[in-house]
């Protein structure tokens, strides 16, 4: 597996993913998308929502504000709650996530043991002495503070007076938008449980450990799904919440592996019962597993009434439903697929990385789903002197830049500017050349056709410029490469 390093690397070299504010040293754990980082995420998010939103028969979509009435983040519990418990380093006055501390392994001097220096495996106290860590992991010299809960909401004002009455917060997550807006959406689009709302938004955490790239940071992308069950009803003889919690997982599990990730990198992790939010019935995490080992991607819960049920009693007002049927009002239970767009990004770049060597020279390759690609086709004029190869080149560019993402490069000889398409997993190229043009000074006629390159096989087949748009739109549209290369004659490869 690719190391983060390369990742990174890799990522601010090809304009993926820059250091926030780099000029000024940078800000920790904030980071800025790039031209095709910003690219990525626009396809993370606009797949989640056809799949999510547009392509389901039970789901519509919300957009509500970051800022929201601070009593919200009461009723949700986030003010009482939403804490971490964390510890300070008493020397180099570093913070830890306590539970992350406990994470890792340790070196331990132990005063039960002769040879008493030795590696106390993660999670676990001394076996000799049941000590557990108590020093530093990032200095190794000072003790390490009793844990203390500190609360992960970043605090605001709003208004000209900083006191306490102006205090707000930056939301933390986007689910609070969904359900203080559920009687809105229940009016506004008359609809019938099950049915879900869905946002995709930026949130807020003051982690107290943020890092491994865009893995943790401060400020990140979600894609939440609010989707409201009938607690009475029963689907194929199980309680309706169950049901469709269990048909949310399997869903969003199938989801990745839709666009790319390898069933090997991707596993479900049922939480357990001392690990479970204290609203939860039931929640199951996809896993990934990072650079950084297994980690969660997105978390699916039940969260059963509590969210309409604390919301109606802090606000006074009725957020139920009217079973028809039953002619009674019922508060409906919550599933909740929550995903973020910076980690799905990090898995999808990820998974898509591979190294490899062609005729004896190093190949980085992003084999990206095409759905995924940042750009999809990219134009290269073989000589870039040669006027009519070049303005043929653009003309191809913008044309197909109508429907797809189509870039256009002649800075490097081809064989360079195929590696450089490969390091960003763009799916295929359109090389110009002298036979597609012709030579007016040898009186040689142009043939009209083009290069077209496969990324994952390198192949390469002439197709006829006015059958570009068809070709890229079954290849693009999900067509393997070998029945559509079967049409056309080949060219050996480059
Ligand atoms: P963790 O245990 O890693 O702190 P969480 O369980 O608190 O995550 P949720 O509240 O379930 O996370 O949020 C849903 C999703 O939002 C996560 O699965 C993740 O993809 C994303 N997410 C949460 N916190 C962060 C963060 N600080 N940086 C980037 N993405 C995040």
């Amino acid at each position: 597996m690719v190391d983060m390093d390369t990742l990174v690397s890799l990522c601010k070299r090809r304009g993926f993913v820059f250091q926030s504010s780099e000029i000024y040293g940078g800000l920790g754990s904030s980071w800025d998308y790039g031209p095709l980082g910003v690219e990525l995420r626009r396809n993370i998010r606009n797949l989640w929502w056809r799949d999510v939103v547009h392509l389901r028969r039970d789901v519509v979509g919300l957009e509500a504000a970051i800022l929201m009435h601070p009593r919200v983040w009461q009723a949700s519990g986030h003010v009482e709650r939403f804490t971490d418990p964390m510890v300070d380093c008493r020397a180099c006055k570093r913070r830890f996530r306590a539970d992350h501390v406990d994470a890792q392994p340790w070196t331990h001097y132990c005063p039960a043991k002769k040879e008493n220096k030795f590696e106390v495996p993660a999670g676990e106290p001394c076996k000799h002495c049941g000590a557990r860590r108590t020093l530093c992991p990032e200095c190794g010299k000072g003790e390490l503070t009793e844990p203390r809960q500190f609360n992960l909401m970043l605090k605001t004002f709003l208004g000209p007076v900083e006191d306490e009455a102006a205090v707000t917060y930056l939301r933390p997550e986007t689910a609070q938008g969904m359900f203080v807006n559920f009687e809105n959406v229940l009016q506004a689009t008359r609809r019938k449980l099950p049915f879900g709302i869905a946002q995709v938004g930026r949130s807020f955490r003051n982690e107290i450990t943020p890092g491994n790239f865009i893995f943790r940071t401060r400020e990140f992308e979600q894609m939440e799904l609010e989707f409201f069950v009938n607690p009475q009803d029963t689907v194929e003889g199980q309680p309706a919440d169950e049901y469709w919690h269990e048909s949310w997982i399997q869903e969003r599990f199938a989801w990745y592996q839709r666009y790319g990730i390898r069933a090997e990198n991707i596993r479900l992790r049922e939480h357990g019962k001392d690990e479970l939010a204290h609203y939860a019935k039931r929640c199951v995490d996809v896993e990934y597993q990072f650079a950084i080992g297994w980690s969660e991607l997105e978390g699916i819960a039940n969260r059963t009434d509590y969210d309409l049920r604390r919301h109606a009693e802090v606000s006074g007002k009725t957020l139920t439903y009217f079973d028809e049927e039953r002619k009674v009002h019922v508060v409906p239970y919550v599933i909740e697929p929550a995903a973020g767009v910076d980690r799905s990004l990090l898995a999808f770049l990820t998974d898509a990385y591979h190294a490899e060597e062609v005729r004896g020279e190093k190949r980085v390759v992003l084999r990206f789903h095409p759905e995924l690609a940042p750009v999809k086709i990219a134009v290269l004029p073989l000589l870039k002197k040669r006027d009519e190869i070049v303005a043929r080149a653009w003309a191809i560019r913008d044309e197909l830049a109508r429907r797809w993402v189509t870039v256009y490069d002649d800075t490097a000889a081809i064989g360079r500017l195929y590696r450089r398409q490969d390091e960003v997993g763009t799916p295929y190229c359109v090389t110009v050349d002298v036979q597609t043009v012709g030579d007016p000074a040898k009186g040689e006629a142009g043939d009209g056709r083009v290069t077209v390159r496969d990324r994952d096989s390198m192949e390469q087949i002439r197709v006829p410029i006015e059958r570009l748009a068809p070709v890229f739109e079954r290849l693009l549209g999900g067509g393997p490469w070998s029945a559509v290369a079967a049409d056309y004659p080949r060219q050996s490869s480059a």
